[in-house]
């Protein structure tokens, strides 16, 4: 595949940076997944905002302009075939001379892309979609969650707990047993209707398919929904939980720590949401 490193379009075989680069010795960096179907991508301004803002947060001064994001993605999309791609994003602090904790001056940020396949939904009909599974487990990251950090170990780590015991996902709730989101995706339960999804602050990323969807179902009317404080009590007894993110777009669970979700099938109000997520998110 083609990838962007630096200023060119190179082959991923000859892209090479230094082991001095921040990204490298401390994860020191912030990254994006946008996803393209047939060639057009998703949400492409409310990601690379989220980019802006996690390089404000962290002071890594990087000129790429909007226009210059755009124009790059659209490259790297055409030189990788225009299907369907999770475009990756990288932007580390660079390599300095040294390996020393502090920002470093005058060190040029390393910039990369790439553009990964993806497998879109196979469908839109609930008794035929796959049911995710996933565990539970307390959120052991850090405090910073709302930036998009390269460094993951903490999301790693949690996603291998749920991946060894055959879990698609692994859900995240806080010290006082609040629902805060998975290890790469963001959590919504379904009860008597309505939609309900954890509010946004430090212990969540703030998922660009979940602002999708809140969006698409303001717009629409017909669903429901509320952005508040959820129990794991209230996830053990929902009628449905999804989870979402740019790869996986709005995945129904079907299984909780090895119990069904309800009555274990894919519920109803996750068929009429992804047929409207389906239908707008191209105006995104
Ligand atoms: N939460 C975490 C921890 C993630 O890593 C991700 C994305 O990979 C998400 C939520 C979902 O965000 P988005 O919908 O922008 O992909």
């Amino acid at each position: 595949s083609t990838v962007y490193l630096n200023g060119a379009f190179i082959p991923v075989e000859e892209a090479k940076i230094s082991p001095l680069d921040r990204g490298f010795l401390f994860g020191d960096g912030i990254y994006e997944v946008v996803p393209a179907y047939a060639g057009k991508t998703v949400g492409l301004e409310p990601h690379m905002q989220r980019m802006f803002d996690g390089l404000a947060a962290i002071g890594i001064k990087c000129t790429k302009t909007m226009d210059d994001w755009k124009a790059l993605i659209q490259e790297l999309i055409e030189q990788n075939g225009g299907g369907d791609l999770g475009i990756y994003i990288h932007v580390s602090r660079g390599a300095d001379v040294k390996r020393y904790h502090a920002y470093p001056e005058g060190v040029e940020p390393t910039v990369f892309a790439m553009a990964n396949p993806i497998k879109p939904a196979i469908t839109d009909d609930a008794s035929t979609a796959k049911g995710f599974s996933v565990a539970t487990t307390q959120d052991m990251r850090w405090k910073r969650c709302q930036i998009k950090s390269t460094a993951l170990l903490g999301n790693v780590m949690h996603f291998q707990e749920g991946y060894a015991g055959g879990n698609d996902e692994i859900l995240l709730y806080n010290e006082d047993n609040i629902l805060t989101e998975a290890s790469s995706s963001n959590a919504f339960i379904v009860k008597d209707g309505v939609v309900i999804t954890p509010i946004l602050d430090n212990q969540i990323l703030p998922g660009i398919t979940r602002k999708l969807i809140l969006d698409i179902l303001e717009k629409d009317g017909s669903i429901p929904f509320e952005v508040r404080d959820i129990s794991m009590e209230e996830v053990f007894n929902a009628d449905e939980i999804w989870v979402t993110s740019s790869s996986k777009e709005l995945a129904p669970v079907t299984t909780i720590d090895g119990k069904p979700v309800a009555d274990g099938k894919v519920g109803k109000v996750w068929e009429a949401a992804f047929k409207l997520y389906t239908a707008h998110k191209f105006e995104y």
